[in-house]
């Protein structure tokens, strides 16, 4: 394997620096890593690229946004940024069980919230696009559920569900709470006679560690025409301004694939897919098909000039924080429509509006 030592500017050398403030409780397990990693409790592996079977690759990063040693590389023939090396499955396994929901600093009762709020937006893009019109007995599995509140929605709509994930913790409130068939592990754990209509992957699929495994698997346990959906993090919109601009912010351990809408396809239609609808947010619809699409189309000239682009944005982001601008702009908006009293009349007109 061959592994090119460069890293994209000094802001990524492994000096244990954060992208962005940590609170007590991020600085803890962060802490926690650290040791377990210094102690060889956490292991790490090199990985041939998913994508083309590539081994060679360029250094991109050698931290995470945290400050953590890792290893973040781009496949020099597809263009897929991945973690390599990267921890291994019993390492992660323990990880997800202990320090990575620390680094979250929303209370599981909030993650819920926020999934079921997820579950119908992902609910309504399925219905719009998939011709699926008939909900009652509709088999949802989700993949990487959490607390399980995506899932949630779709049992509220009728469907039958089940949920796999790594944190205990999470999973017992999804069980306890809310009654939900959630399940300690992988897709691996799934019954191949229990057919699926749906397979979710929402912000899961950048963690999987074979994700050439997972896609086969989801193969053999859908329907006929069955729908896979996911959405990863697009580190392409740094281009936009997110994460403030700094690719370094995309990066972190837990993350072992950073997607394209082009690296995603090429990886998914390699196992028996075909993109129905996707956005370059990289949240796609995919339908179970017999073709396989054995070749890939390199997105790595175009990764290269998004992080050349990035680069440069970093810098200007750091001399003109456009976003903190624009932040105490709305602030001084809103104090000076106090200030003359109109808000009211303002609220009751917007409230007419959405009626
Ligand atoms: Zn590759």
């Amino acid at each position: 394997m061959f592994i090119r030592g460069f890293v994209i500017s000094n802001w990524y050398i492994n000096d244990g620096v954060a992208a962005k403030k940590l609170n007590q409780a991020q600085l803890s397990a962060r802490d926690s890593v650290l040791n377990k990693l210094s102690l060889g409790t956490y292991k790490y592996e090199k990985v041939i690229c998913p994508v083309c079977g590539n081994t060679s690759f360029q250094t991109l990063s050698e931290k995470d946004r945290l400050g953590i040693p890792c290893r973040v590389v781009l496949c020099t023939e597809c263009g897929l940024i991945q973690l390599n090396p990267r921890m291994t499955k019993e390492s992660y396994e323990s990880f997800y069980n202990t320090e990575y929901r620390l680094f979250d600093s929303r209370s599981v009762g909030a993650y819920f919230d926020k999934q079921y709020q997820r579950g119908k937006s992902i609910f309504k893009d399925i219905e719009r696009y998939s011709g699926i019109n008939k909900y009652d007995g509709c088999y949802v599995v989700e993949i990487g559920c959490g607390a399980g509140g995506i899932l949630k929605y779709f049992k509220n709509k009728g469907c039958t569900i089940k949920g796999y994930d790594y944190g205990t913790e999470y999973l017992n409130y999804g069980r306890v709470q809310h009654g939900l068939d959630l399940e300690c592990g992988g897709i691996e754990l799934h019954d191949h006679s229990l057919k699926a209509d749906i397979i979710i992957y929402s912000h899961t699929f950048e963690h999987l560690l074979e994700p050439n495994r997972d896609l086969s698997k989801s193969h053999d346990i859908l329907n006929e025409n069955g729908l896979i959906f996911i959405h990863v993090p697009s580190y392409k919109k740094v281009l936009k301004g997110f994460y403030d601009a700094d690719l370094l912010r995309c990066f972190q351990i837990a993350h072992t694939y950073y997607f394209s809408m082009r690296t995603l396809c090429n990886l998914v239609e390699n196992n028996g897919f075909e993109l129905m609808i996707g956005t370059e947010d990289v949240r796609c619809i995919f339908r179970k098909s017999d073709k396989r699409n054995n070749s890939y189309d390199s997105d790595y000239a175009d990764a290269m000039r998004c992080i050349r682009i990035s680069e440069v944005l970093r810098l200007i982001y750091r001399i003109l924080p456009i976003y903190h601008i624009a932040w105490y702009a709305k602030k001084a908006l809103i104090r000076a429509i106090e200030l003359v009293g109109i808000k009211e009349h303002i609220r009751e007109f917007a409230y007419k509006m959405r009626k």
